[in-house]
């Protein structure tokens, strides 16, 4: 499959995209994936990126960019992929319909995750993340725990609360996808290709999304 994942921060794209991509071996693209193992690894492009992220502040485009056209070359994709947490502003979405057309993959659609407001924002006041970057395993302390001591089910290491996940740095997330980011639901509704997928649990929405796959 070749999709791109759209949908407010704890809408769940990335639970979405890892159930997805374990039904046709199709890859996981996650840009914020990406980013962490960057700041982890303190490689240059982790270094540029550090402060806005942990501000809830997009990364400029031109990085996003530079990242996504590499990595969408690279021969894992040739089996499908994907999008998960790109494109996230107009311009992105521009180069990478430009990026598209120069390698000449057509997306199957993008899929736009719809989750009421009150339900975003619990799940990310509740969300924590493995902090191994070669796991990242995202647990909620209500609904899906990690282990009694706080460390991670798949691989041991201590399961933490994100930079990024302090009320201030999420009402700052929720408003920069307001404003920069919801504006591709018209853009890719106009390049006909958006589906809406009312999304409350992740395994019903996959199974919707693998519908319309077989229907298309
Ligand atoms: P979430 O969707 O929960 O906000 P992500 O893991 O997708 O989290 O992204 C974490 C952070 O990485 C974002 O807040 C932003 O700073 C940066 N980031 C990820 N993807 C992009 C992108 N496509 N463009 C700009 N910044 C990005
Ligand atoms: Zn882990």
């Amino acid at each position: 499959m070749r999709i791109v994942l759209l949908g407010a921060p704890g809408a769940g794209k990335g639970t979405v995209a890892k159930l997805l991509s374990e039904f046709d071996g199709s890859v996981q693209i996650s840009t914020g994936d990406i980013l962490r193992a960057a700041v982890k690894d303190g490689t240059d492009l982790g270094r540029e990126a550090k402060d806005y992220m942990d501000r809830g502040d997009l990364v400029p485009d031109a990085l996003i960019m530079k990242i996504m056209e590499e990595r969408l070359q690279k021969p894992d994709c040739g089996k499908g992929f994907i999008l998960d947490g790109f494109p996230r502003t107009i311009l992105q979405a521009e180069a990478l319909k430009t990026l598209l057309e120069r390698l000449k993959i057509k997306l199957d659609f993008v899929v736009n995750l719809e989750v009421p407001k009150d339900v975003i924002l619990d799940r990310l006041t509740t969300r924590r993340t493995c902090s191994n970057p070669e796991c990242q395993e995202i647990y909620n302390i209500k609904s899906n725990p990690p282990t009694a001591a706080g460390t991670c089910k798949k691989c041991g290491s201590p399961v933490i609360q994100r930079d990024d996940e302090t009320v201030a740095a999420i009402n700052n997330r929720l408003e920069t996808y307001n404003e920069k980011t919801a504006p591709l639901i018209g853009f890719y509704e106009r390049e006909g290709l958006l589906k809406n997928f009312l999304s409350l649990q992740s395994k019903e929405t996959v199974a919707e999304i693998e519908k319309s796959l077989k229907n298309k």
